[in-house]
């Protein structure tokens, strides 16, 4: 008996310990962390770190300082190592880890390999987070053309929306751009493509009336990223600038 009411007390625990809010009204907090070239971007909300894209260059950043008592999810914007890199040391180190999208390019059996490793998360908790996917895909895509098939999200927040583009290139821009509805309100741009002159056109910055702040997740010595003309412009539409190389993990409170 002594034997149920300690079995009956561990399901109950896990089961508190699963869906109470870890902080409760916390605001949402975007951290981009630097990772050298690549991208990993986490939201943290009360319950839950909603990762966008998870490579890099240098070992894993101290995202479990934030993660490791809340529940997991990705979203991954294609397949490029630098953005998928992390994904085997994401499912042995973050708790109840799942895969909410995948690349949309064609990527290698290895890499796929690696995915696999994730379990599918339903896609209503995203939802229910205030992430909305605008990815449009173009109806033709040349095999050197794989940017344009990168997923793009915005994380929808009171204070001013995220806008987090992945790898997407200008053409793809001309697409999604007019999914993004007035009331989104974006405020912060996680720069398409690392800061590269082939992302950031002049048109998605018209479109973003509110935009205050870009970042680059970037080491400039590997690529030139961000790219001087994509700074420019950025400065001419008076956006700040800032790069993980120089500001190290950046935190924004939502
Ligand atoms: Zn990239």
């Amino acid at each position: 008996m002594t034997h149920l009411f300690v079995k009956i007390f561990a399901v109950l625990s896990i089961l508190f310990w699963q869906t109470k809010p870890i902080s409760p009204g916390l605001k949402p907090l975007l951290i981009i962390w630097d990772i050298g070239q690549g991208l990993w971007v986490t939201i943290v909300t009360d319950r839950a770190c909603h990762h966008f894209d998870i490579g890099g260059e240098k070992w894993p950043p101290p995202v479990q300082h934030w993660c490791r008592s809340r529940d997991n999810d990705l979203f991954i914007s294609h397949g490029d190592e630098d953005h998928i890199k992390f994904v085997p040391w994401a499912v042995r180190h973050l708790p109840r880890f799942c895969l909410v999208a995948g690349p949309l390019d064609e990527i290698s059996a290895r890499k796929k390999q690696n995915l696999s490793l994730a379990r599918p998360c339903s896609a209503e908790s995203a939802r229910d987070a205030g992430i909305r996917e605008i990815t449009t895909l173009p109806t033709h895509v040349s095999e050197h053309d794989h940017n344009l098939l990168s997923r793009v999200y915005v994380f929808d927040s009171p204070e001013g929306a995220v806008l987090l583009p992945g790898d997407s290139i200008v053409e793809g821009e001309a697409l999604w751009l007019k999914q993004l509805r007035a009331e989104y309100h974006i405020r912060i741009l996680v720069l398409g493509h690392h800061g590269s002159r082939t992302s950031t056109g002049e048109a998605l910055l018209r479109h973003l009336p509110d935009l205050s702040i870009a970042i680059a997740s970037a080491r400039k010595a590997k690529y030139g990223h961000p790219h001087a003309e994509v700074v420019r412009r950025l400065l001419d539409h008076h956006i700040s600038v800032l790069t993980t190389e120089d500001y190290g993990h950046i935190a924004i409170r939502l």
